[in-house]
């Protein structure tokens, strides 16, 4: 697989955009800014990272820097009533939920790391309502390890294209752990999200506009631009 290539033309296609839009849909992912705007601090990766399931990157911002704002650390947000966390995650999706998964993670990250995140992926796994992907997103965004975050456009764009063939994003995470130089773990999440949602749109993805379409082997698409 050619991976210096791809990866050469996506971000030469993000540093245009960039250029052409100053605004917010050249940004990268809310995670990732998140991270970049709080010094990698993992707490506020790791809240933003659960707020950002199933929400929209700019609900997830506003929502992150509200309840960041006023729990900073895990002790802060264990001092909060769950309702009152819920009031501040709204309207991220599944916020009540979410509320009750950041209030069990304070108190055990407050019983067992001393309210620090650990940096380790089967701790993280352990804790309620986090995923790979969320463990992943902390791993690489707050503790510059190696790590894939494979979300849906990840998964989308690399079972399209050929570069992998997986069911599931936990498969496609294995195949690019075994193929992809890792160079490009950190990077292939922030790419491939921003690429997904202008470009290899999930229903018809603009084909004809595609850098990279003569690396694809465009699986499964039947109606594109
Ligand atoms: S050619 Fe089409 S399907 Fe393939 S990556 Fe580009 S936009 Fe996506």
């Amino acid at each position: 697989m050619e991976w210096d290539e791809i990866f050469a033309l996506l971000e030469s296609w993000r540093e245009k955009l960039k250029e052409e839009e100053t605004g917010k849909k050249a940004e990268d992912p809310s995670v990732s800014a998140l991270a970049a705007e709080r010094c990698r601090d993992p707490w506020a990766v790791l809240v933003s990272t659960i707020l950002s399931l199933r929400t929209k990157d700019e609900v997830t911002l506003t929502a992150s820097r509200a309840l960041l704002g006023r729990a900073p650390a895990p002790a802060a947000l264990w001092e909060l009533q769950e309702e009152e966390i819920a009031r501040l995650a709204y309207p991220a999706g599944f916020y009540r939920t979410k509320a009750a998964n950041l209030k069990n993670i304070a108190r055990i990250l407050l019983d067992r790391y001393g309210g620090k995140v650990p940096a380790d992926m089967d701790a993280l796994l352990a804790l309620p309502g986090v995923g790979r992907k969320t463990a992943n997103l902390v791993l690489t965004e707050a503790f510059d390890l190696d790590g894939i975050c494979v979300d849906v456009h990840v998964h989308r764009i690399c079972n399209r294209a050929g570069w992998v063939s997986a069911l599931k994003p936990e498969q496609t995470e294995e195949s690019l752990r075994r193929d992809l130089p890792k160079k490009y773990w950190k990077r292939i999440n922030a790419l491939l999200v921003l690429y997904g949602q202008q470009i290899c749109r999930p229903l018809s993805p603009f084909c004809s506009r595609c850098l990279i379409h003569h690396r694809c082997e465009r699986r499964g698409v039947t109606r594109s631009r």
